[in-house]
């Protein structure tokens, strides 16, 4: 890049950010630092590590240079300060609420989410002390109440899994900052190459790089990104990045490392006390994943598209919830949020109700029956009977899976080969 003022597109970037050839051997792919620690130069560079006053690597649980590369990967294409690898989505989410919550804590979510959040926030938080309250995407309002003195964060999906949902992340942004706390936005089915929540005011992005990112269903990870727009210090209630680090000497992180000091606070505190490291090995099959992320979610989104106008003609489907198609209830937020497309991931409702259900998801052939999305292939999985099963049937509904309720991940398959699998499978 000879223009060092030129800001490269969204494919360069997906390619070449973070990554330079390998000084060492010249290679040009990512190595992987298959290694669990790393060489300090004398004790005053370990001293300087350990004291935060130099960067570098120490050990794999904290940081590694394979990881080090999707983190700043992930950042470059969000337009974040800094980003973090986990070891998962769901890793993610726990980091960066423990460097936000105290015991007796409160956060509000929308109650559209992904199935594991939920369980996650009801039942694994409480042990934390880290309380949950729901509020509804599709009535901002519903945010505006649920705000308390206690209040830390909001959190919602920008497309919201089961499928079909686009939340309005600047409406949801504006409370976030009336009420002085931070917005994270779930950006896993949109993928930035779809949106860009940092652009709509949100203030952490976390992501399941185990779907569309990594792309090819062979790798869990997660990703923490740090947008640096939030003030830490202004209400001084955020403890773990206002306060003196006693581990660290007394250093206040948010004052040490300023815009970025959020992604610092989740890998010296997080990362380092939790242990959710990303292994090098998966960070290595991400990156690649990445490197064609604009060309493969286009073609999802241009299948999923296609299989949902076909679907919404058919006899047995009762409803399809694709915000990409022009009638549905959501396709004025789809215009705004995601214009290139609304992903690969979304639900219709077939009229012969759970029954229907089970047997589509019995008689598909190309179609893989399991619960993951944003692979390669074609996925189906009839939420009630397993994603959203530990839910009440209450939550159900309001999470968008219903008894009738199919799920479908499209993949990259040849379109028409796609469908003949559903048709086949709806006639069997
Ligand atoms: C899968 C998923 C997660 C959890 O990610 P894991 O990598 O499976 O831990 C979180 N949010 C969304 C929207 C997801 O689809």
């Amino acid at each position: 890049m000879a223009d060092a003022e030129r800001i490269p597109g969204f494919a360069t970037l997906s390619i070449h950010a973070g990554a330079k050839p390998d000084p060492t051997t010249g290679a040009r792919a990512t190595p992987i630092y298959q290694t669990t620690s790393f060489v300090f130069d004398d004790v005053d560079h370990a001293a300087s590590l350990f004291g935060l006053q130099a960067f570098g690597n120490i050990y794999t649980r904290i940081g590694n240079p394979t990881c080090a590369v999707l983190e700043e990967r992930v950042a470059a294409l969000e337009g974040g300060t800094a980003g973090l690898a986990i070891a998962s989505g769901h890793a993610a989410q726990v980091v960066v609420m423990h460097a936000l919550m105290m015991p007796g804590d409160e956060f509000i979510a929308s109650k559209k989410l992904y199935g594991g959040s939920i369980n996650q926030f009801n039942h694994s938080y409480k042990n934390f002390g880290w309380n949950v309250v729901w509020a509804d995407p599709d009535d901002i309002s519903t945010f505006e109440k649920a705000v308390t003195p206690k209040t830390k964060a909001i959190f919602i999906e920008s497309l919201a899994n089961p499928g079909g949902i686009v939340t309005d992340i600047e409406a949801i942004a504006t409370v976030a900052r009336k009420a002085g706390v931070p917005l994270i936005v779930d950006n896993t089915l949109a993928t930035p190459y779809l949106c860009k929540p940092i652009d709509y005011g949100a203030d952490i992005v976390v992501h399941s790089l185990t779907k569309f990112l990594g792309g090819h269903g062979n790798s869990i990870g997660g990703m923490i990104v740090d947008a640096g727009t939030f003030n830490w210090s202004r209400d001084r209630k955020y403890p773990m990045l206002c306060e003196p680090r006693p581990e660290y000497s007394g250093m206040v992180l948010h004052e040490t490392f300023g815009n970025f000091a959020f992604a610092i606070a989740c890998r010296v505190l997080g990362l380092r006390d939790l242990g959710p490291a990303l292994s090098p090995f998966n960070a290595f099959l991400i990156l690649t994943g990445i490197e064609t992320l604009s060309l493969r979610m286009q073609r999802h989104c241009d299948n999923a598209l296609a299989v949902a106008e076909w679907l919404s003609q058919r006899p047995e489907v009762a409803w399809v919830s694709y915000p990409g198609l022009a009638n549905d209830k959501y396709s004025a937020l789809a215009r705004k949020y995601v214009p290139k497309g609304s992903g690969a991931v979304f639900t219709f409702g077939l009229k012969g109700g759970y029954d229907a259900g089970v047997k589509l998801v019995s008689n598909v052939k190309l179609f893989s029956h399991l619960a993951n999305i944003g692979d390669t292939r074609s996925l189906i999985i009839h939420p009630a009977s397993t994603t959203h099963r530990q839910l009440s049937d209450a939550q159900k509904v309001q999470a968008g899976a219903g008894p009738d309720v199919v799920r479908l991940s499209i993949g990259l398959e040849d379109r028409n080969d796609i469908v003949a699998d559903l048709e086949q499978a709806l006639t069997a």
